[in-house]
């Protein structure tokens, strides 16, 4: 689809001498990106190129079908754009990596920037990965579970309906919604939905989704912003309003041969100068007073907490059982939930009708525990349960929700692994076994080429 003329005029004045090499970069593939999950260990893409910015990310030579390898599927990786992981070094230079802190994700479906951050916050630290439309909610759920963190929970709001947390949260992500001009190259569809119109709509949206986001930010604490677009309107202009309601532009330092061009009012990346696509960030730290509420929170009336003497089920199946609280829902769900979040997600819960708190790690019937898929693909998973280190091949059937049986593997739960990455669990009888992966998890696609 050929891309619309005043778009293309705006970037050439824009750009002026680089703007043939912005034209011909276009005109390229675009480049194909993962990023590895540092808290399973993962032995693929040893040879692939490493990304500069990002230590877990990694340039492949091609795209391989995501959908037939395994590890993909134990959340061993994210398939994530090379330039959005720069969100990382933003961290890094604004509150430091590792950090135990309260963070919001405002617009977080499917969850590449909520997995990034994950990873590089520290375990103590919380998470509300928030998404408006309804229907993204259950791939962000997903990618959540097979990233395997604990102390996140997901939310289903518009960002106004988070107004009785302002100043709660140490760093907010607003990672708008936009025109989409940054990835023209990679989704076709994304030049034929652009308009000079469409533009001021996302930017008149942007400019009301970030002033619910930045009352929401402490005193000190950080707001990032950003967009896979270029252009000035839903860019520069929303971070310099910003930096006029009480925040302070963050300048980062990026080495220059990353390509990233510094504007005054945040980091733009060009096709053409950064081995990735469109993408615009900026940090601003919060000057304007804004002291962290005190909310009254509930543990939600149908839940019951599981006493400390009947917590021993637990035990076989999670590594630091002593670490966390054990509810169960009505229906006999058990919700596991760090002891040190338990305010932070009964908060959440308290404040926000639409939102999933806690780990949902299996159900209790009948005094027996049922382990959930979510459980398999959990960090918090004991290593020592019984497994079965499958083939590529075994894995792929596996994934298939086949019923797969051998004489010599041990009867009961017994975990499906992938070079020792979970996959879900089998149940092992006597001359059959019971596959438990969920039928919306399950492998749509022919095996056979
Ligand atoms: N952060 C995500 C990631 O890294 O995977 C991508 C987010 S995408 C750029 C923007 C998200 O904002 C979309 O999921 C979209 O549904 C959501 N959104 C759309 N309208 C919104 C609104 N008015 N307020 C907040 N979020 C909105």
């Amino acid at each position: 689809m050929p891309l619309p003329t005043p778009f293309l005029d705006r970037m050439k004045s824009d750009l002026g001498s680089e703007y043939p090499d912005f034209l011909a970069a276009l005109e390229q593939p675009a480049p194909v990106s993962i990023r590895l999950n540092p808290s399973k260990k993962v032995n693929a893409f040893g040879n692939a190129e490493p990304i500069p910015w990002h230590p877990d990310g990694r340039y492949l030579s091609e795209r391989p079908v995501f959908t037939l390898d395994p590890v993909f599927h134990a959340g061993g990786y994210y398939v994530q754009e090379a330039s959005s992981m720069l969100i990382r070094e933003a961290v890094r230079q604004t509150v430091g990596l590792g950090q135990n802190l309260g963070v919001l994700d405002l617009c977080a479906a499917p969850g590449g920037k909520s997995t990034l951050l994950l990873s590089a916050l520290g375990e103590g630290s919380f998470l509300v990965s928030n998404e408006v439309i309804q229907s993204r909610i259950s791939p962000l759920k997903m990618n959540l579970e097979k990233w395997g963190h604990s102390n996140a929970a997901v939310s289903n709001h518009d960002p106004e309906d988070f107004a009785k947390l302002a100043g709660y949260f140490d760093v907010v992500l607003v990672d708008a919604p936009c025109s989409g001009e940054g990835l023209f190259r990679k989704d076709e569809d994304a030049a034929g939905h652009w308009s000079e119109a469409a533009v001021e709509l996302c930017a008149a949206r942007q400019r009301r989704i970030l002033s619910a986001a930045a009352d929401l930010v402490q005193a000190g604490g950080v707001l990032l912003y950003s967009t896979c677009t270029f252009n000035a309107f839903e860019n520069e202009n929303n971070v310099q309003w910003l930096s006029e309601q009480g925040f302070d532009f963050e300048k980062l330092d990026l080495p220059t041969e990353w390509g990233v061009a510094e504007k005054k009012w945040g980091y733009q990346c060009y096709p053409h100068r950064v081995r990735g696509e469109g993408f615009f960030f900026a940090a601003l730290r919060k000057t304007a007073e804004a002291n962290r509420p005190f909310i009254k929170n509930y543990v939600p009336k149908e839940w019951q907490r599981i006493p400390f003497r009947q917590q021993d089920v637990f035990a076989d199946w999670i590594s630091e059982v002593a670490d966390y609280e054990f509810f169960t829902k009505p229906e006999g769900t058990v919700v596991a939930m760090p002891k040190a979040l338990e305010e932070s997600f009964f908060t959440i819960g308290t404040l926000l009708k639409k939102r999933s708190i806690g780990m949902e790690i299996g159900e209790l019937k009948n005094r027996s525990f049922i382990p959930s898929h979510t459980l398999a693909l959990a960090n918090l998973l004991n290593p020592a349960l019984p497994k079965v280190n499958m083939t590529k091949d075994q894995a792929l059937h596996f994934l298939k929700k086949e019923n797969l049986w051998e004489a010599d593997w041990q009867r009961g739960w017994t975990l499906a692994t992938f070079e020792n990455l979970p996959l879900g669990w089998m149940k092992i009888m006597e001359n059959r076994s019971n596959n438990y992966l969920p039928t919306n998890w399950r492998i749509r696609m022919d095996l056979q080429p």
